[in-house]
């Protein structure tokens, strides 16, 4: 369908098209070449080819899959965020100083340098992405840099390919980045919008002049709860970019929920698209949203950041069901491509079953065009039968439903998922471990050298058979055990060694997953990961660590703690099964995780650590949707932890240290110690944290981890004397922020050797 604007004349239709496309490369060609310019082995020219060769390969692609319209300014060298707040001239005045060139400047906002800390860095939404957090003061001088979008549409043209450049929408860029550190207090980033609308008026008029027809602006920030004065603001902003004299037509896409109460902001103002995520979020009600009926909705039906097939069928029917809502429907993924990988095709080794239950970018490209040709002219592709032959195919193969998992979640009773209360179990367990005052023990993982990865890889190759690399294991473990008796440590770990990931290695002990060989997904600049695909029944068909575990212990009199990934985190980086509630996939991973708890306990292990970094990860968007996961999401931690007995000590280390929503949670846990990451704050939780009532034990971070910077016994004492201040000796733990495993060990020795100097000295008052 074309539609007509009064100031556009003919628009052309988007038609078939993505938000967005991964970028690093289907073999990490990018990532290859960024970390060989950072190491100085490559220069700037091949940089720039490895990063061209990227885009054109993806411009190539989308065109040769069939999209109508196909976006640009997707590539990045290293993230969107960063991208944008260099377009609008928010370079913090320290990297400005450094009098580097743009590319300098820019890599050094990404990655710091000896002068000039990097960006923060934090969670892209609720995905495993990663973005730089844009620093804005009162004095930030936003000024339009447009190299990169139109330097990029114009290499799209040469290559013959019209494009749509699209950016991160400045309400929610300002939404997304935090006050600069000399900001006076009570100043707010969004405060400077109307200054930084004036930088995208002028980049959408500089657009216009490269001939550019379409604009898309990303409001993603849109889909998670927002105040009135936020909702508002928006709305000026589309007002005064669609009042524009001379511009491109503008597409406002949102994604990972509903826009809610912002849509219809949007739907009333000037701007002629709207994208929406209509797989995690649906299909406006008709009659509420009356302004869009004059707008083409891109309707994100194919979902973006999983990787199973879509469902053509029921896509198809919403689309259908947005038709009369819209002036004009065209398709697209829920969300960026970004987060999936690029091509299934690559997978060789895969099960050819599973295979056809999935979709990964490539494939997600070529059901959105088979969904637009069904919705332009009624026609159906063989594509349509394909999958509804593979979907049936999965709702009833074996491998996805095991009678066993079943019955046993459905014998469940809430006494499976409860202990003995905390105070008791307390005084069992002192008496069982008779540690000290303020025990000291570290997170888990020590330091990888390159032998133990080197083993690993040639095991997984079969070049070390079982035997030999048991033994190399084994000599590790001997290693890090003799290395924190001699530190003095009181709770000991066996090291992980033999875990290249705290969640892949899980998933390929467990029944229900499976693992790629290609499937990279960025997680932050040149870093990637292989999240592994979950598409059945848990169960565990043996026991993963307790050979590990036990084998350490049987080194040592002092406790040794059995190391586990909670179910939260293992669903969190994973691509999950969408054929049923995340809460029930959730207790299916917990059992298996509840029954190597068991079987820890067996063989004499009484410290159980079970790791939840990402529970607070998973937090919902929207504040309604809260309640519901935490109920879940703790739900299964208990149950994968309420099997042992009393005098069992569960732990669990949550790493991050933003509680805020989620310290009642944290409670309901029951773990009987807790170890959070409070170094870099100085400890600024600890009195949050004893404030809301939290009486179990609890370990908060004194070694920063994240830093090669090895902190004094002083820095630690103190520390430890100011958590005193908030929490009874009898509770507190000492120990690092997170594990060690990024580390060396020049670094961990003296670390943790302060870390138990400072125990002693600071034991006699506690
Ligand atoms: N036990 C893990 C480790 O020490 C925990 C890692 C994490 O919290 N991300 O490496
Ligand atoms: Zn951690």
């Amino acid at each position: 369908m074309t539609r007509t604007t009064p100031d556009q004349g003919t628009t052309a239709p988007l038609g078939a098209t993505v938000p967005g496309y991964p970028r690093i490369g289907p073999n990490r060609e990018l990532k290859r070449a960024l970390e060989s310019y950072w190491a100085g082995e490559s220069g700037r020219e091949e940089l720039d080819a490895a990063a061209r060769a990227e885009r054109e390969r993806t411009w190539r692609r989308l065109t040769a899959l069939g999209l109508d319209t196909v976006p640009s300014n997707t590539f990045s060298l290293y993230d969107q965020v960063l991208d944008s707040a260099v377009l609008a001239g928010a370079v913090p005045p320290r990297f400005a100083a450094l009098g580097l060139d743009a590319l300098g400047t820019y890599l050094a906002m990404a990655r710091g340098t000896s002068g000039a800390a990097p960006l923060e860095m934090t969670k892209w939404f609720d995905t495993n992405y990663h973005y730089l957090v844009p620093e804005i003061a009162p004095t930030t001088r936003f000024h339009l840099d447009p190299t990169k979008p139109v330097s990029e549409y114009r290499e799209a043209l040469a290559l013959g390919i019209t494009t749509r450049p699209v950016l991160i929408g400045p309400a929610s860029l300002l939404l997304l980045a935090k006050p600069a550190d000399d900001a006076p207090d009570g100043f707010r980033p969004f405060d400077r919008l109307d200054d930084l609308v004036a930088v995208y008026a002028l980049l959408l008029t500089t657009l216009a002049d490269e001939g550019v027809a379409w604009v898309q602006l990303d409001e993603p920030a849109y889909a998670a709860d927002r105040t009135a004065e936020e909702l508002a603001a928006l709305g000026r902003v589309y007002e005064r970019l669609g009042g524009l004299a001379e511009r491109p037509a503008i597409l406002v896409s949102a994604y990972f929920g509903d826009l809610g109460e912002a849509l219809p902001v949007l739907a009333s103002s000037p701007v002629e698209a709207i994208g929406l995520d209509l797989v995690a979020g649906s299909v406006p009600v008709a009659g509420d949203v009356p302004g869009l009926a004059t707008k083409t909705v891109v309707a994100g039906v194919v979902d973006g950041r999983n990787v199973w097939r879509t469902d053509l069928d029921a896509a198809l029917a919403t689309l259908r069901a947005l038709e009369p809502q819209a002036a004009a429907v065209a398709v697209g993924t829920s969300c960026s491509l970004l987060h999936v990988p690029y091509d299934l095709d690559a997978e060789a080794s895969l099960d050819p079953r599973l295979k056809e239950w999935l979709a990964f970018a490539d494939q997600k490209v070529a059901e959105v065009v088979a969904l637009a040709a069904a919705l332009r002219d009624g026609q159906l592709t063989p594509s349509f039968q394909e999958a509804r032959t593979a979907l049936s195919d999965r709702a009833s193969a074996p491998e996805v439903i095991d009678d066993g998992v079943r019955s046993r979640l459905a014998g469940l009773t809430p006494e499976d998922a409860r202990r003995t209360a905390f105070a008791e179990r307390a005084d069992v367990q002192r008496d069982r471990l008779g540690l000290p005052p303020l025990p000291t023990t570290t997170i888990g993982s020590f330091p990888q050298t390159g032998d133990i990865r080197r083993a690993r890889a040639a095991y997984r190759a079969g070049r070390l058979d079982r035997a030999e690399y048991t033994t190399r294991m084994r000599a590790e473990i001997e290693r890090v055990i003799r290395l924190q008796e001699k530190l003095g440590l009181d709770v000991l770990v066996h090291g992980e060694p033999e875990r290249n990931d705290m969640v892949q290695y899980f998933a390929e002990h467990l029944n229900g997953f499976a693992t790629t060989e290609h499937g990279w997904v960025q997680s932050y600049g040149s870093r990637c990961v292989r999240p592994p695909i979950l598409y059945g029944d848990v169960s565990r068909p043996a026991p993963i660590t307790v050979e590990w575990a036990t084998y350490a212990q049987s080194l040592t009199d002092r406790p040794v703690k059995g190391m586990l990934t909670g179910p939260v985190t293992i669903l969190a980086w994973s691509f999950v099964r969408d054929d049923q509630p995340l809460g029930d996939t959730a207790r299916q991973v917990a059992l298996a995780i509840r029954d190597e708890t068991v079987d820890l306990e067996a063989t004499g292990i009484g410290i159980v650590q079970v790791d939840e970094p990402a529970l607070r990860e998973l937090l919902p968007l929207r504040r309604v949707d809260r309640a519901a996961y935490l109920d879940w999401s703790v739900g299964a931690f208990r149950l994968a932890t309420a099997g042992v007995a009393d005098e069992t000590q569960v732990h669990t280390h949550l790493c991050y240290s933003e509680f805020g929503d989620v310290v009642a949670a944290i409670d309901g846990l029951d773990a009987d110690v807790t170890s959070i990451e409070a170094a870099r704050s100085r400890m600024e939780i600890v009195p949050d944290v004893a404030a809301s009532g939290f009486a179990r034990g609890i370990g908060p971070g004194v070694y920063d981890i994240h830093s090669p910077r090895v902190p004094s016994a002083d820095e630690v004492e103190a520390l430890l004397r100011r958590a005193l201040d908030a929490i009874p000796g009898d509770r507190l733990w000492v120990n690092p922020d997170c594990g060690l495993k990024t580390r060396t060990y020049e670094q961990v020795e003296p670390a943790l050797t302060a870390l138990v100097e400072a125990a002693w000295r600071v034991r006699p008052a506690a």
